[in-house]
């Protein structure tokens, strides 16, 4: 069977070394050894400040937006993940859907300042498949409506704009570890601000409010992760380099084979190094999704479609409608990218789409 992903596993071995720390020192949670060591690791990888690492890539959505939100009305994407919506809704916010790029597929920064009003507080996008937003455009109508602006970059780790971490951009940006991600800690994600004193919140919010044992900063939630996790996080860690380089060889493959005459990939932005992180292609209609992933499942490969339903359509929104965003949602299909795919494989699903 081939799906669209597969964990990538370390040798077990190693992996084991990871936990034996943890059992010699009978510390497994509470920022222990792992953690510590693999924010460090992560930090210099990434070109950061500052990292806080969570234990998954929802609790800091929830975080940012428990703390910026300020439960008004939230100016999001309707092509993400649910997460996104889910996170506004659950911190008691308003999801307002702004329209998306036809070609980026991120939020469209020409149709966020029609959507404002004055409950407005914040723009929480998504660099959807590691794909940046215009984060200058994005940026600017913040400054001019004093807005706080968070992102989802749970898809991006590693991804850089203009030089940068894309995690450098926003007052908040998340990202998620999940065991599906490009890297993982089996469940994990981060967060991650420039300002010191966001910092400050983030962490005591992530920490139950912790000032001291006895002694409190504010309100605060579970957000911590494991040295279990942080385990797996510090195995799967030497082999970022080469999951990249796994994951371009598949993209540049599938970019050689697939007739684009009869499908669409995604525009990347400008400026940007991208990290592989999935292979969505934008076919003519819903109706020739259904036939190609019908004769990809009777080979046993099995694509998602990411992301569909468009969010706007959730049973917990108000309905309105999101045209470019339900026609993506409609036909766009993810391809199996993995580490570990093989090239004969690979022939094979670019040959099914190809078929007529
Ligand atoms: C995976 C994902 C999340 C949630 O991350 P978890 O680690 O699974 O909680 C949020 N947003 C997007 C866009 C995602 O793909």
């Amino acid at each position: 069977m081939i799906t669209v992903t597969k964990t990538f596993l370390p040798p077990i071995e190693e992996y084991n070394k990871q936990v034996q720390r943890a059992w010699d020192n009978q510390w497994l949670t509470n920022r222990g050894e792992l953690v510590l060591e693999l924010e460090e690791k992560l930090k210099q990888y990434l070109k950061v400040s500052n990292i806080i690492i969570t234990t998954n890539g929802t609790i800091p959505l929830q975080i940012a937006l428990k703390l910026l939100g300020n439960g008004g009305e939230i100016i999001t994407t309707p092509f993400s993940y649910v997460a996104t919506t889910a996170a506004i809704v659950w911190e008691n916010c308003t999801p307002v859907f702004v329209d998306i790029h036809p070609e980026y597929l991120t939020l469209d920064e020409n149709k966020i300042e029609a959507a404002i009003t004055d409950k407005t507080t914040a723009i929480l996008a998504t660099h959807v498949f590691g794909n940046p937003c215009q984060v200058e455009a994005i940026e600017a109508i913040a400054k001019k409506h004093n807005l706080k602006v968070i992102y989802d970059a749970a898809h991006c780790f590693g991804v850089t704009y203009k030089d940068k971490s894309i995690f450098d951009y926003g007052d908040v940006s998340t990202c998620s570890f999940h065991a599906t991600k490009l890297f993982h800690t089996g469940e994990g994600g981060a967060m991650f601000t420039k300002d010191a004193a966001l910092q400050h919140q983030l962490f005591y919010s992530h920490n139950f409010g912790h000032k001291t044992v006895l002694d409190f900063h504010g309100l605060g939630i579970n957000g911590k992760i494991s040295e279990l996790q942080a385990a797996m996080g510090l195995a799967v860690f030497p082999y970022i380099e080469t999951i990249v380089e796994e994951r371009k060889k598949i993209v540049n493959f599938y970019n050689a084979l697939l007739d684009f005459s009869r499908l669409d990939k995604i525009k990347i932005r400008e400026n940007t190094e991208w990290n592989y992180s999935y292979y969505p292609v934008l076919l003519k209609n819903e109706a020739t999704l259904l036939d190609i992933q019908a004769r990809l499942l009777s080979e046993n490969i099995i694509p998602r479609r990411y992301f569909n339903p468009s969010l706007n359509n959730l049973p917990y929104c108000k309905n309105v409608k999101m045209p470019i965003s339900e026609n993506i949602s409609e036909r766009v299909l993810c391809l199996p990218l993995y580490v570990g795919l093989k090239t004969e494989d690979l022939d094979k699903i670019c040959k099914i789409i190809n078929a007529k």
